[in-house]
């Protein structure tokens, strides 16, 4: 029997072909390197409190564990929960995200769409979304709600559980819709000039693959919620998906090196390039900075759409 080769203590997973870990020297791995990056991406500073984003699915409730582990000297740590109003899907992930924030000694505070925007995700999707899919629609509000959550909870930062298989989907999807602002905006550092009008959004997982994620809550005895959103529908973001799952077996160290290339892109090119993208305004109804052309951010401008449509049904 192989042994661990830190330690000599039972395996749990090869790592890499070279490397078996056993369960602690493994999750020790993960936890170093989402304390570097945070430092490297400067995602962070002394005595900030950070919003967790926290579902109750793997990545978020591993980013909440280890945040809380490697207890960033003086930062404050709180947990969002977004109920979004999706039947049979959002009440047993609020339950079990509810759960592991007590768990970890975490305060914890509810947001839902029926009481920010008056509409559950399911009343809003009742309407056709002109053109949007219905992530699309969730994502809007989910921001917008996190957001107002860390505005009312004068948080420093906005954490999310995003991994290195979503920044890499992200970036190829950005390139092949040739969006070139969101591309650019695409930062693992926040941005100096959206500081003004955002909360900062940080991704502290970034470099730490799905399956690392996967084993990760594994080796931790993380009771995630595994359930399946009924709206999931992201055709184009699922082909993106698998033809990166289907590159990163084939040539491993594909992710991490589309995430370095955009990283050393932006060193070169961004402070002549921000300037020149459209302008980030408040919407002129909630306040929210938008990128719109118009006056109104694209949840105002769908929660009107929705309210017209059903005056007129
Ligand atoms: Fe929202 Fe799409 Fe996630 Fe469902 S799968 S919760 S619709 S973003
Ligand atoms: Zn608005």
């Amino acid at each position: 029997m192989n042994y661990c080769v830190r330690c000599g203590a039972k395996p749990f997973v090869r790592a890499t072909p070279e490397l078996l870990l056993c369960r602690s020297c493994f999750s020790e791995r993960i936890e170093k390197r989402v304390a570097k990056t945070i430092k490297q991406y400067n995602m962070l500073h002394y005595g900030c409190h950070v919003v967790v984003g926290l579902s109750g699915g793997k990545d978020s409730s591993v980013l909440l564990t280890i945040l809380k582990k490697i207890s960033l000297s003086g930062t404050r740590i709180t947990a969002v929960i977004i109920d979004e109003g999706i039947e049979g899907y959002r009440p047993d992930g609020v339950k079990e995200a509810l759960k592991i924030a007590e768990g970890l000694g975490v305060e914890s505070f509810v947001y839902s769409y029926r009481s920010l925007f008056g509409y559950t995700l399911d009343s809003m999707l009742e309407v056709p979304p002109f053109g949007k899919s219905s992530c699309g629609v969730c994502g809007t509000f989910r921001r917008k709600a996190l957001n107002q959550a860390a505005a009312d909870l004068l948080a420093d930062y906005v954490a999310t559980g995003h991994n290195l298989d979503d920044e890499a989907e992200s970036i190829l999807l950005n390139l092949v819709r040739g969006d070139f602002d969101r591309f650019t905006r695409q930062t693992r550092t926040p941005l100096e000039q959206d500081r003004k009008s955002f909360v900062p959004k940080i991704k502290p997982l970034v470099l730490i693959s799905q399956p690392e994620i996967v084993y990760y809550a594994l080796a931790n005895g993380i009771d995630y919620y595994d359930g399946t959103c009924p709206y999931a529908d992201q055709a184009r973001r699922n082909s993106i998906r698998n033809f990166l799952f289907d590159q990163e077996k084939r040539h491993p160290g594909t992710l991490l090196n589309l995430v370095r290339m955009q990283d050393k892109l932006s060193l070169s090119y961004r402070d002549e390039i921000l300037p020149l993208l459209t302008a980030i305004n408040p919407c002129t109804v909630c306040g929210d900075p938008t990128d719109s052309t118009t006056a109104l951010c694209a949840g105002c401008k769908f929660i009107q759409e929705i309210e017209h449509q059903k005056r007129d049904q």
